[in-house]
């Protein structure tokens, strides 16, 4: 009885204890979600990091208290659904589903055992005419690595705001339901996982295509702003910052909250 009443109040107190600093930390969270995109050993565009970068920067995290957590994590606190990450988290993601994501980040991901989010636009998997991409078997052996969660990209990587100036605006409507809705559905029958994050391809992104990604089941986007993802941004628009090959330096600098853009400003990248 007596050990039973001590247990008890060695239970409020820890409770107590851990409710008050969690329960003032949590508005001020915000974390640092990276958009990666290629990797190689040498640099042929501004889209590739070395891998030896990405892999220093993997062990600068490890040996600096920092952790990669899974998007979904992060995506559960945004949404008032889940705990606040820890100080120092950080989030992968790549985009477009490049083959190098397999055959150069991959063994550095099993190395440092982090998740990672993949955002693909399926039209160019498996595609005789997108030699870049990964195969639909290799996204398979990925996802069997129980590291990679793979998420929607839209179906055909489009630049919206070109659409948008030249399609009439039914054309225009069309087609962004179908990049949003063909995208999520395909991904999801040849993955047979639930697709409910999106990448805004080149980082464009507006009020009415926020509201139609909505409509079309996704419950979070993702933008490349260059700030820390946090709940006072817009939902839809949740910023992410676009890696490029540098120095460490500047990876500290983003990692550590100290490159934020200013809040507002939008990014894109142009092609
Ligand atoms: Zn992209």
């Amino acid at each position: 009885m007596i050990r039973s009443i001590t247990l008890s109040i060695g239970i409020a107190l820890l409770a107590l204890g851990l409710a008050a600093p969690s329960a003032m930390a949590q508005e001020q969270v915000s974390v640092p979600v990276l958009c990666y995109h290629r990797f190689g050993p040498m640099v042929p565009d501004s889209m590739t990091v070395t891998t030896k970068n990405f892999s220093d920067q993997m062990q600068w995290l490890k040996d600096n208290g920092y952790t990669v957590i899974p998007l979904k994590t992060l995506v559960a606190y945004l949404k008032g659904e889940g705990p606040a990450p820890a100080p120092k988290s950080v989030v992968i993601t790549v985009d477009d589903g490049h083959k190098t994501v397999f055959t150069e980040m991959q063994p550095i991901v099993k190395k440092f055992n982090i998740p990672v989010t993949l955002f693909l636009y399926p039209s160019c998997i498996s595609n005789p005419h997108a030699p870049y991409a990964m195969s639909w078997e290799q996204l398979k052996a990925l996802q069997q690595t129980g590291l990679f969660d793979m998420q929607g990209h839209t179906f055909w990587h489009p630049n919206f705001k070109k659409d948008k100036k030249k399609m009439k605006p039914e054309e225009y409507a069309k087609s962004v339901q179908t990049q949003l809705v063909k995208s999520k559905n395909v991904l999801e029958k040849k993955l047979g996982t639930k697709i409910e994050l999106l990448a805004w391809p080149y980082g464009i992104y507006d009020d009415y295509l926020e509201s139609e990604a909505q409509k079309a089941g996704y419950v979070m986007a993702f933008s490349i702003d260059r700030r820390n993802a946090a709940k006072d941004e817009r939902m839809m628009s949740q910023p992410r910052y676009l890696m490029q090959n540098g120095a460490l330096p500047g990876f500290i600098a983003v990692v550590s909250g100290h490159a934020q853009a200013k809040k507002g400003k939008k990014s894109e990248v142009a092609f």
